[in-house]
């Protein structure tokens, strides 16, 4: 039987990523940015979740409604997208209710079950973070990152399946806890742990291996594939950027939808919520 993975996309604008940390825009292109990525989940028949940062759902709020009315799950990506290791928990509750007031404001009283941490900044440093997203009902939490190869994020011994997080140690499995967390697992060869499924991982490896790595990943478990819509939108603006910056921020934006079709044409997907089986109970 064919496995179901699960198709996250996070929605932000190009100058929320950290790399391009300072330069901002009042210009909005998400919309024209993450439209192409819509008809192409329609065409393929597939429901993603979409991470949404809330200041981009403020000044989109029609895309917002055409991302749910199209059966997407609207998930959080804070209100606006600051790390969750730069705030201390009243920060952090205050990001959750000006996020949780604007998507009211736009999609009336729905049920937001899925979290992700903007690049990953949930770890043991600020686990406190895990229970207050309990407090507020969320299900899941998808912001683990379980190898250290980036300078930023990553946490090693963290699962590389979906469990049940401590909210002790982010590393531990907790039978009790009222917590799901997805983590972006990596491919693993013998002790090798390869990220493969997301980002710049994705726009950088070749489709071939991607196939071979998605595949083998798929003979135990289902994955997880993030993707935000400015990797795929040619007029994201370009910066000279130091040397990693640039390569990690730009590298392959303009073959990097046809590579998401190519996973869409191979590979099937579900919303996170489901693929964790998430819905049994009456929302
Ligand atoms: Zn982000």
């Amino acid at each position: 039987m064919e496995r179901i993975n699960a198709l996250s996309i996070d929605l932000e604008e190009w100058y929320h990523s950290e790399l391009v940390e300072g330069r901002r825009s009042s210009f909005s292109q998400a919309e024209d940015a993450t439209r192409p990525v819509l008809d192409l989940l329609d065409r393929y028949q597939t429901k993603a979740s979409f991470f949404v940062v809330g200041e981009v759902a403020e000044q989109n709020p029609d895309l917002i409604r055409s991302i749910f009315n199209k059966g997407h799950e609207i998930g959080c990506h804070t209100f606006s997208h600051k790390l969750v290791w730069n705030m201390d928990e009243s920060l952090f509750r205050e990001e959750l209710e000006r996020f949780h007031s604007v998507m009211e404001k736009i999609l009336g009283k729905v049920k937001i079950k899925g979290f992700r941490a903007p690049c990953f900044s949930i770890d043991n440093r600020n686990r406190w973070a895990l229970r207050v997203l309990s407090d507020f009902g969320y299900k899941y939490d998808a912001s683990i990152f379980p190898l250290k190869i980036n300078p930023l994020y990553g946490i090693s011994g963290a699962p590389t399946r979906p469990y049940r997080i401590s909210f002790e140690d982010v590393r531990k499995e907790d039978p009790r806890s009222p917590l799901m967390e997805f983590p972006l697992c990596p491919l693993m060869i013998g002790s090798l742990k390869i990220p493969i499924s997301g980002g710049f991982y994705l726009r950088a490896l070749p489709r071939s291996f991607l196939y071979w790595g998605l595949r083998r990943i798929n003979r135990s478990q289902p994955f997880l594939v993030y993707f935000h819509p400015w990797e795929g939108y040619e007029k994201t603006p370009r910066f000279k950027l130091p040397l990693y910056q640039r390569v990690v921020s730009y590298y392959g934006i303009s073959s990097a939808m046809k590579k998401f079709e190519f996973l869409l044409k191979h590979f099937r997907f579900a919303r996170v919520d489901q693929v964790l089986d998430l819905n049994r109970e009456k929302t």
